[in-house]
């Protein structure tokens, strides 16, 4: 007999993932390597170490090893805040009427209000592995910046985050969060690196970019004794970190005998998409289960819908390697979106990959539309959204009004990342009808894809 599926799926303490699993693993066609952008060759362990620590340079690289073993010290850190619960929306479905079945992974039960703690602790874990003193960073939005400063304190590290300027001066009260876990935040650019004043001279009185702040953190930790630079999405090593979302999800609706039809989630850099959607798309892989996949971003920025297929560099100071990945050119410049965390020019490699192999697919939406769906799910299940996150309801709720049409009964799954707490003035702008959707034009992106790097 059916079991009776309860409003929040909780899972015991002791059902906590005790292995990241590694979706490359599973997958035929490899994503493509990093590149050294002067040589054009693969990118070495030894290279990547002067700027990565060097357990996390081995996950990078890990594209064969299917399960790894996830340390004690970071599995007591994940009991913090672990399980995450998954809900059914039983609430949402009624106010929709739809005849689909709705459920939730809700990241956002941790002070950092996103999943991004999931990745910051292990990668400050290991930093304190190796000996270091601290790590160097960049945050757009501000939860990545406030994911890392709560990890490093907590392994008594030190963590310097270079802050977009605009998110910056926007949100005073991240900045202090972070500084309360004792992070050192500066404005980016800033007059502290030579990329920074480089873009500044350039492009005095800009607010910054995610970008150009990469290039400054990046800087900074190689100019630093005992430093190394850490990352919050993009980089295969998060996106396996980030698969405890996937694994928890996947053992939470096998104890109810629930498999999925739809699993939708936001991408931005990529990573909690990716962790979400792991062992499933590890099941597809290997042909033991078939599900639809869908990434869904800002029609402001448009990098799987509308990007090049190409390699490109991940920053604006192109510091770093080159990933071949969905890109709309590392120079572009997103326009002022309250979606922050997904501004980045370019997709995790994996996912891009994946996409290309038409295994997954890919949907644009427009901010009004997304802030509708955040307030009409915030009214009826309580969470109120992060932007970034409602991008994911937007697209479950037109999936679960389609099955209303057509009388269908799936089961949709999505990826809840984030609170919106520190997102008021978003949607103050939208409650004061003053949100506009702006979407680049094709010569806007043909310009600035014009500008790949010739690989
Ligand atoms: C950073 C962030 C995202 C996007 O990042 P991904 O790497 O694509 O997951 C989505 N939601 C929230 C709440 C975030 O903080």
């Amino acid at each position: 007999m059916k079991k009776e599926i309860p409003y929040k799926i909780y899972l015991e303490e002791s059902e906590l993932p005790t292995h990241w699993y590694n979706l490359r693993a599973f997958m035929k066609n490899k994503p493509a390597p990093l590149l050294n952008a002067e040589t054009l060759q693969p990118m070495t362990a030894e290279e990547l170490s002067e700027v990565f620590c060097e357990e996390l340079v081995k996950q990078e690289l890990d594209d064969t090893t299917p399960y790894i073993e996830i340390p004690q010290e970071i599995r007591d850190f994940y009991k913090m805040y672990r399980p995450a619960p998954l809900v059914r929306a039983y609430c949402l479905e009624k106010a929709l009427g739809t005849p689909a079945h709705i459920y939730y992974k809700f990241e956002g039960n941790n002070t950092s209000g996103s999943h991004k703690l999931n990745s910051a602790i292990a990668q400050a874990y290991y930093a304190k592995q190796q000996g270091l003193k601290g790590v160097t960073t960049e945050t757009g939005a501000g939860q990545w910046g406030t994911a890392l400063s709560m990890a490093c304190s907590y392994f008594g590290l030190d963590c310097k985050v270079f802050m977009v300027k605009c998110s910056y001066e926007q949100k005073p009260f991240r900045r202090e969060v972070m500084r309360t876990y004792g992070a050192n935040v500066t404005p980016s650019p800033s007059a502290t690196t030579d990329v920074g004043r480089k873009i500044l001279t350039e492009f005095p009185g800009t607010g910054g970019s995610l970008g150009c702040a990469i290039s400054e953190a990046v800087e900074t930790a190689t100019k630093l004794d005992g430093y190394r630079y850490v990352l919050g999405s993009v980089f295969n090593q998060v996106l396996l970190h980030q698969s405890v979302i996937g694994v928890e999800t996947k053992t939470a609706l096998d104890k109810y005998g629930v498999k999925p039809d739809i699993i939708i989630g936001c991408a931005g850099g990529g990573s909690n998409l990716g962790g979400l959607i792991s062992p499933f798309m590890g099941e597809k892989l290997q042909g033991k289960a078939d599900y639809q996949f869908i990434a869904v971003e800002p029609a402001s920025c448009p990098t799987l819908t509308r990007g090049k297929y190409a390699y490109d560099y991940c920053d604006t100071g192109k510091v770093c390697p080159l990933a071949k990945m969905y890109t709309l050119g590392s120079g572009f410049i997103p326009s002022a979106s309250h979606a922050g965390g997904l501004r980045y020019h370019g997709m995790t490699t994996t996912l891009s990959q994946l996409c290309d192999d038409g295994l997954m697919e890919a949907r644009s939406v427009e901010q009004t539309k997304v802030f509708e769906a955040a307030e009409a799910f915030a009214r009826v299940e309580g969470i109120l959204p992060a932007p970034e996150s409602a991008h994911a309801i937007r697209v479950a709720i037109d999936e679960a009004l389609k099955c209303k049409e057509s009388g269908e009964k799936k089961t949709i799954v999505f990826g809840l990342t984030g609170t919106g707490y520190f997102d008021m003035m978003s949607y103050e702008k939208f409650h004061d009808g003053k949100m506009t959707d702006y979407i680049p034009s094709e010569e806007e992106l043909a310009a600035s894809l014009a500008k790949l790097p010739k690989v």
